[in-house]
């Protein structure tokens, strides 16, 4: 045997040692795609003179992502990480591309009065009758469907448990709606109405770093809860 063809067959016993590895790594990573609403020409919500919906979903969207850091089991990817326009379609695209195991689109609130205030998250819907009408197919499309709205239902009760401390007895609860966009992801989504602009105290603390940071904080706590509580009561 020649020291070439040696080397050569060593090459290939540790790439297949190390190999498993690799792949048992990648497997337990999982890859959250934050979406921060609005950027660019398209500001979102105005909170103040020079502060927009835009800069605080970016602001909140970035201290997630310092917060989850890189370390751990769980990876943050933004949709955008400056003041950019970015259309609904090219953010659902990411998301898809990166093969995301979950999406939050964060949005600030308003109202038509001061009334409105507090936050509430919304989930796509179940689709409602297909499975009596469906062939067997389309019954594994929507049991599939299903489980990601379950998720996604799941990851939303996280999020609205943390947030309550911010924002006390304001939860305005889940709601379903549809989501331009969502139909394309398989994989739970969400959309986060974190207050409202419209209302004078939300807007307020909406504005404050603090408050903005605390609410970073508790999205984050959201996102790790929901991955390790992930299979625990039921089928994964
Ligand atoms: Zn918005």
């Amino acid at each position: 045997m020649t020291m070439r063809l040696c080397r050569g067959i060593a090459a290939i016993l540790i790439t297949l040692i190390f190999l498993p590895a690799t792949i048992a790594t990648a497997a337990n990573k999982y890859l959250v795609v934050l979406d921060p609403a609005h950027g660019g020409s398209d500001k979102g919500v105005r909170l103040t003179n020079t502060v927009y919906e835009k800069d605080v979903t970016l602001f909140i969207a970035g201290e997630i992502r310092k917060e989850i850091g890189t370390k751990g089991p769980i990876s943050i990817k933004l949709t955008r990480t400056a003041d950019e326009d970015l259309a609904s379609s090219e953010r659902i695209q990411m998301a898809r591309a990166s093969k995301a195991d979950l999406f939050v689109a964060i949005h600030v609130n308003a109202g038509f009065g001061r009334s409105s205030s507090g936050y509430e998250v919304y989930f796509p819907g179940f689709k409602k009758g297909s499975k009596q009408q469906g062939g067997s197919s389309e019954i594994i499309d929507d049991m599939v469907r299903n489980k990601f709205l379950n998720e996604g239902v799941r990851f939303a009760q996280h999020v609205m448990r943390n947030i309550e401390p911010i924002f006390p007895r304001q939860g305005r609860g889940l709601r379903e709606a549809p989501v331009p966009g969502f139909d394309e992801l398989d994989i739970p989504a969400v959309v986060i109405e974190l207050a409202f602009a419209t209302n004078i105290e939300n807007r307020k603390k909406l504005t404050q770093k603090d408050a903005q940071k605390a609410i970073a904080e508790a999205l984050s706590k959201s996102i790790k809860e929901y991955f390790t509580t992930m299979g625990q009561s039921g089928e994964k």
